[in-house]
């Protein structure tokens, strides 16, 4: 049974289970349940009211708060209103949902801060606007989409199912494996210098469900190209470098803005290069030669997140995910 936009099989009748891999990326989720609140603030809250931090460093946080709340919410949006109308498979739906409930998740991580360091949220929210690379970086993921925002949008063709992995390109491999991927490293960065300790553990646990995201995307993107000869043209390939390249430059420029000092012992030419090593990593996902040769610049990240875990993610899930709020990679 086709993935996409089938009305082959009853879209209610998630048993038997035809893509094992979609239900093992639920599994993984529920596995992973947590909640903000369940993380203390009162550290952050006297770092923020105090004078623990530098300039520089309060706008690194400013602005990764401000990328992220737009950011999560993007995507929330794109899989309710776009992705779930065409990916029918009632067990890639079930996944959508979970993810759907954990971008909330992720978008109430930023009510939680933003409570609690007490920001005007017009002030966070306005981040938008004011910060042209933020706006970039939106924007460059919504205009790869806008062909399924058309009300007339079906998947009758092969040029649609194309049309259809540009969003999931955009969304899953440029918006949550790459442009988030600067604003971890800086806030794991913070947190490893016991700066804003609550909120980078916040963003730990969103990283954790951050790259089961990219996963499931990857795959997905995998089970179209095989069930869809003739979609994934030497053409299309190369637009997706493309797309890939551009998105790191426009991460690179954030990067290098959102951290114009070597604040946290850590330097904008060294982010610059960890958004060339992740480019790297998604291109090899997707089984695209690498482009950068980047070494990673930052391996404590890789030891203590996601990166070697995503690799072994489907070797290593019974004793790398385990039920709680617990956050053990
Ligand atoms: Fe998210
Ligand atoms: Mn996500």
């Amino acid at each position: 049974m086709p993935i996409l936009n089938t009305n082959q099989h009853d879209p209610n009748k998630i048993l038997p289970i035809e893509y094992d891999w979609a239900r093992e990326y639920y599994e993984a989720g529920v596995n992973n349940n947590w909640v903000p609140e369940e993380i203390p603030m009162q550290d952050d809250v006297s770092q923020w009211e105090g004078d623990a931090l530098t300039d520089s460093e309060r706008q690194l946080v400013e602005w990764n708060l401000g990328f992220f709340s737009t950011a999560e919410s993007l995507t929330a949006n794109n899989i309710v209103l776009a992705l779930y109308e065409y990916v029918t498979a009632p067990e890639c739906r079930q996944y959508l949902l979970r993810q759907a409930y954990e971008e909330a998740i992720h978008t109430d991580t930023f009510i939680y801060c933003c409570d609690s360091l007490g920001f005007d949220p017009e002030y966070m929210y306005g981040m938008y606007d004011r910060v042209p690379a933020i706006e970039q970086k939106d924007e460059f993921v919504v205009e790869l989409t806008q062909v399924l925002d058309d009300d007339g949008f079906t998947i009758e063709s092969t040029a649609d199912v194309r049309e259809l992995l540009r969003d999931l390109v955009g969304f899953y491999i440029v918006m949550e494996g790459i442009f988030f991927y600067a604003g971890f490293a800086m806030m794991l960065g913070l947190k490893r210098q016991n700066k804003m300790v609550g909120t980078g553990q916040q963003f730990e646990y969103i990283m954790r469900d951050e790259s089961l995201h990219v996963g499931f995307g990857v795959d997905l993107i995998d089970q179209i190209r095989t069930e869809t000869p003739g979609v994934w043209t030497d053409a299309f390939e190369s637009e997706v470098v493309e797309l890939i390249t551009e998105a790191v430059e426009l991460e690179q420029i954030y990067a290098r803005e959102a951290c114009p000092d070597d604040v946290l012992g850590m330097s904008a030419e060294q982010f610059a290069q960890y958004v060339e090593y992740i480019a790297d990593r998604r291109l090899g996902q997707l089984g695209v030669p690498e482009q950068f040769g980047s070494e990673n610049p930052f391996p404590w990240l890789s030891e203590q997140t996601d990166l070697n875990k995503e690799k072994n993610f489907f070797e290593t899930q019974v004793t790398e995910y385990q039920s709680g709020g617990s956050l053990e990679w």
